[in-house]
């Protein structure tokens, strides 16, 4: 079974998917740090961010791979060629080149074709932006999960306290996580929306673990009723 878990930056997306991973046993799948890993190695490489092909080459060249930490069941460690990059990708910096990666019609190619064969593997909860509507269009369940610009904002300098790394400051984080939410609705591949079928949450205000409970009882009442074929 596939959840697909779409929306914008820091809905809580990551959180809540490692949860429902973990409560359903299942893996997890966050696409959006293939696209900053890829963007790591650009500015690594010196790739200029308008080179679509050098991008394109880059993503199919560099393997990513993810890892575990001792102890915790879903993935958090990010290699890209074998480097680990886990932290190095949370910067504001990669917030920035990300945008002009992720929206390489390469890049993309290179990425979904990857996200694909791993999904297929087994029972998956991915996120990332064009989950429900490109990569797995057939998912079980899809989740379109927002919150308000200030809460987003707010929750995004709490997880930069916890981890240590990206910017702490409110005005900023809300200018850049603003800035990649119009960039990656308005871009020409694979924008930023809502599947036709997608749940909507919208998770202001609301208790993670509302939300998380939420989404594991979408997830019993499609194994219970599949959708048709
Ligand atoms: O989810 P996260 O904020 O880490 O994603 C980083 C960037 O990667 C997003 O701003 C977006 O440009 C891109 N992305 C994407 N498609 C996905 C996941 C992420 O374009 N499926």
């Amino acid at each position: 079974m596939i959840i697909a878990i779409d929306g914008p930056s820091g809905a809580g997306k990551s959180t809540i998917a490692k949860a429902v991973a973990r409560k359903l046993g299942f893996s997890c799948l966050d696409t959006g740090a293939m696209y900053r890993a890829v963007a790591w190695q650009a500015l690594q490489n010196g790739v200029a961010l308008d080179d679509e092909e050098a991008l394109g080459t880059l993503a199919r060249d560099y393997e990513i791979a993810f890892g575990h930490v001792e102890g915790e069941p879903v993935p958090r460690r990010v290699f890209i060629g074998g480097t680990e990059v886990t932290d190095d990708i949370r910067t504001l910096q990669i917030d920035q080149a990300v945008t002009p990666v992720s929206a390489t019609p390469s890049v993309r190619t290179a990425l979904v074709a990857q996200q694909q064969r791993i999904g297929h593997a087994g029972n998956y909860v991915v996120e990332g932006r064009d989950i429900g509507t490109v990569v797995f269009p057939d998912a079980e369940v899809k989740v379109f999960l927002t919150a308000s610009d200030e809460e987003r904002a707010h929750r995004r300098v709490r997880q930069n306290v916890d981890r240590g790394v990206g910017s702490v400051d409110y005005a900023e984080v809300l200018a850049d996580l603003q800035r990649r939410d119009k960039a990656d609705s308005t871009r020409a591949t694979s924008p930023l929306k809502p599947a036709e079928d997608a749940v909507h949450i919208d998770s202001t205000g609301l208790y993670i673990e509302d939300v998380i409970d939420r989404i594991c009882q979408l997830a019993r009442q499609a194994q219970a009723a599949p959708k048709e074929a």
